[in-house]
């Protein structure tokens, strides 16, 4: 199957903090990445932008170690990475004074989309708003895409969108949460509004409960200082789970716009119940042979932070009272999985007699494997009786789709060239961000009060043996978390 790769408008993008690890790890390979697939017209070009001192010629080879370095083995060929380098430029700039600007304006051409990507830390988004507007690059034509985290509670947030709106107005803004650009997210709204089959039963009266994970593997490594200051609740729920939340629980949007599919992700935001303190789990993993504990690894014996979260949470509306939504994200657990679960209720009556129970579930892999599956009832195979087992009917999409779903496109791919296209639709809208803050910051607000300890769990483990407890309570299990 060959997918159809339409050419976006000719760009100057430039990207703030262009030599630093998002840059390389991500979005550079992503960009090489499109240009290989011929998404990127020859004129574009792209304009590294930091503090390093450097010229174009170096800033060149920068950006191919890093393209070789970070993308799949085998997939770089040469000729395509010296081509994809031709369209590179570099400033050195201070995004706080005044060095390098003068030289930005006069790589920036008029009549093409110019689009600022702001991967530098969230102290510096307003400096450089600031700035564009200063040097007259605010005009109809010009983006800015701001990385996370944005804010670390309400009002960091509500002072972060207030710079960016005094010079920018919001079908401008770009909010990034990657988790939205991935291929299964999409496809989960596919499922759901364009197939007769899903959406009359997406209500309390039909499912169970829905559970989402997502577990890492990875203890905080490197980024023990930053991390530390965040932990679970700000670094992943805030945002990403309460992102996918949000897409499992909205009403169906009149259209498929960005407007009205973000309205309809705020209404959701707004309906969450407060949450109770016994409803959440929070924990700290120990250290095990291939790793040190939290603690250590952040370098203070008495943090309190929380590298594992897992809640019960309630969305106050006409379709879900009734039908808690379980969410848990955590570091230095068994497997790497993110993944959604849609619990269907059981049969109100079985017509096969004592059997045991069957329930519908439809599981939706964001990593690894991209995939969604539905679990159904059958009969066992053979001449045993009537006897009932549950089987998958799995959609793995690299099965499903050829070779064009080997290497789907990464998130930031699709959410650079939508940037580009103008389309917000997987953008966070900075009205639903602040929800969701307004949401969170009495939660973890509770913790820092109440001082909570949380409980530690095993590396390597399920997480905190609270979180089961949590959920046998309920009288129900946490899906498995394999890779
Ligand atoms: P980094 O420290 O590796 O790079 C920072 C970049 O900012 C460098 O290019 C540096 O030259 C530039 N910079 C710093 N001060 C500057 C100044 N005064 N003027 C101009 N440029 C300046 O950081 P990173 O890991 O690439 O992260 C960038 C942003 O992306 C941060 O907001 C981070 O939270 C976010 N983010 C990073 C990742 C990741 O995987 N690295 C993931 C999600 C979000």
């Amino acid at each position: 199957m060959v997918s159809r790769v339409i050419p976006v408008d000719v760009f100057d993008l430039v990207i703030f903090g262009g030599t630093g690890d998002l840059a390389r790890r991500k979005i550079l390979p992503g960009l090489f990445r499109r240009f290989c697939a011929g998404q990127m017209q020859p004129e574009a070009q792209i304009i590294g932008a930091a503090r390093a001192e450097m010229d174009s010629a170096e800033y060149r080879e920068m950006v191919a170690d890093a393209v070789r370095e970070f993308s799949a083995e085998g997939s770089v060929g040469d000729e395509d990475l010296a081509q994809f380098v031709e369209r590179l430029h570099y400033v050195p700039i201070d995004a706080r004074g005044e060095s390098g600007w003068s030289d930005l304006v006069s790589h920036m051409r008029p009549g093409v989309v110019h689009a600022f990507y702001f991967s530098v830390a969230p102290s510096l988004f307003g400096d450089l708003a600031e700035r564009l507007n200063i040097h007259g690059l605010t005009n109809d034509a010009s983006r800015i895409v701001v990385e996370k985290p944005f804010g670390r509670d309400l009002e960091s947030a509500r002072a972060l969108n207030r710079d960016l709106a005094a010079y920018f107005d919001e079908s401008q803004i770009y909010r990034i949460d990657h988790y939205l650009g991935k291929e299964t997210v999409q496809n989960l709204m596919a499922v759901r509004f364009g197939n007769m089959l899903f959406e009359p039963l997406w209500n309390s009266q039909y499912v169970d409960h829905i559970q989402i994970t997502v577990a890492e593997t990875v203890g905080v490594g490197g980024r023990g200082d930053y991390y530390d200051k965040s932990g679970a609740m700000r670094d992943m729920v805030q945002n990403h789970l309460m992102q996918l939340l949000c897409l499992i629980a909205m009403e169906p949007p009149s259209k498929f716009d960005p407007d009205a599919v973000r309205d309809e992700k705020l209404k959701v935001i707004r309906a969450l119940d407060k949450m109770d303190p016994h409803h959440i789990v929070r924990g700290q993993y120990e250290a095990s042979d291939d790793g040190p504990s939290y603690r250590e690894a952040v370098g203070d014996p008495r943090s309190r932070t929380e590298s594992y979260v897992a809640m019960k949470v309630g969305v106050s509306n006409w379709r879900w009272a009734g039908t808690p939504f379980y969410l848990r994200t955590g570091k230095r657990l068994k497997a790497r999985s993110s993944e959604i679960t849609v619990v269907f209720k059981e049969l109100n009556h079985s017509i096969f007699g004592e059997q045991e129970d069957h329930h519908n579930v439809l599981s939706i892999r964001l990593q690894p494997n991209e995939g969604i599956t539905l679990g159904v009832t059958i009969k066992e195979p053979g001449p045993g009786g009537m006897r009932l087992i549950d089987v998958p009917l799995d959609m793995s999409f690299a099965q499903a789709l050829g070779d064009d779903a080997d290497a789907p496109p990464d998130a930031y791919e699709r959410l650079i060239m939508d940037v580009i296209r103008g389309n917000q639709t997987l953008f966070m809208r900075g009205d639903e961000v602040e929800a969701a803050w307004a949401w969170t910051d009495p939660i973890i607000k509770g913790w820092e009060e109440r001082g909570d300890v949380p409980k530690l769990y095993e590396s390597g483990s399920d997480g905190p043996v609270d979180a089961v407890q949590m959920l046998a309570r309920d009288t129900r299990v946490w899906r498995k978390v394999s890779p």
